[in-house]
């Protein structure tokens, strides 16, 4: 099928040949800079991009209670073309006094960008002495290991949130996920194994290095986590996966995407998490913004929108 192009492939019938799963040369030029640096105080923090992944029609079944229409008309509404949908991956790392913090660790399959860019940002992999997870989805977990199912960040401890990882190490959880799901409890302990010993778990609230605060903002996932950096009154929030592409869900914070497990929960975590932002003028940064996937949120008619940095 390889060599076949995909004009040639619609003439002999194949109507869905999917675009470009993993990148293509255009769409990594559409992704913008490999990191944009974010001053916090005397703290630095770098948004680094592990690349995207291209969705060839975000209209269907990206969110789940939205119409085609609705989904079109805010691409529009964002300057995109669409039905096609870039899906970046942007991890952040903190660069602290006794080394690198990495929030998340990207995809961890061929193709990903994140090694690669943290050195172009003059970050040295070596260095990172704390993994924290918002999540344990595949996309931030899966640089845990690297080609060989090996530690990818060998001299690195990793803290997870405690219902997280409860969650994805209880039996009768994987027993009752539906089956798209199930394969996620096998991914996590495959990723975590080469980690035994150096796993620690924290809840909300909890300071997980000096400067950087967990906030509860479980929906997304049974424990989801945003991370609150900061330095006296200098202050960055991570939030993860609370809000996916602004456009659709800053615009429309009720909007679900495919991938919140407990869509109610998830809604009200983003809600409050977005008033919090607006009302406090906080610089937030979104894994699955575009970059340099960092800004401010204001309120804007019945939802909220991104004021992106400078890049
Ligand atoms: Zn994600």
């Amino acid at each position: 099928m390889t060599s076949i192009t995909r004009r040639a492939a619609l003439a002999m019938g194949a109507a869905s040949i999917p675009l470009a799963a993993g990148l293509s040369p255009a769409a990594a030029q559409a992704t913008g800079p490999a990191f944009h640096r974010v001053p916090i105080g005397g703290l630095e923090a770098f948004v680094v991009t592990d690349g995207i992944a291209v969705r060839p029609d975000a209209t269907q079944g990206f969110i789940t209670n939205a119409t085609p229409a609705q989904v079109s008309a805010a691409m529009q509404a964002a300057g995109l073309q669409g039905p096609a949908l870039n899906n970046p991956f942007n991890v952040t790392v903190v660069k602290t006094p006794r080394g690198l913090v990495m929030l998340d660790v990207g995809r961890g399959i061929q193709g990903s960008q994140l090694i690669a860019n943290m050195r172009a940002a003059g970050l040295d992999p070596a260095q990172v002495v704390l993994i924290v997870h918002t999540h344990f989805h595949g996309d931030h977990i899966g640089g845990l290991t690297d080609a060989n199912g090996q530690a990818a960040f060998p001299n690195a401890p990793v803290m997870v949130p405690e219902r997280e990882w409860a969650f994805w190490n209880d039996a009768g959880e994987e027993s009752r996920a539906a089956p798209g799901r199930r394969p996620g409890f096998a991914m996590v302990r495959q990723k975590f194994a080469p980690y035994e010993g150096r796993v620690t778990t924290f809840r909300p609230g909890a300071e997980v290095a000096p400067g950087i605060t967990a906030l509860g903002t479980e929906g997304h996932s049974p424990g989801h986590n945003s991370f609150l950096v900061a330095d006296g009154n200098a202050q960055l929030l991570v939030i993860g996966d609370v809000v996916n592409a602004p456009f659709f869900f800053m615009t429309n914070p009720e909007w679900v995407p495919i991938f919140d497990m407990d869509p109610p929960v998830a809604i009200e975590a983003r809600k409050r998490l977005l008033d919090r932002a607006a009302t406090d003028r906080l610089q937030v940064v979104g894994y699955h913004f575009p970059m340099p996937a960092t800004g401010r949120v204001e309120r804007a008619g019945t939802g909220y929108r991104l004021v992106p940095s400078n890049a």
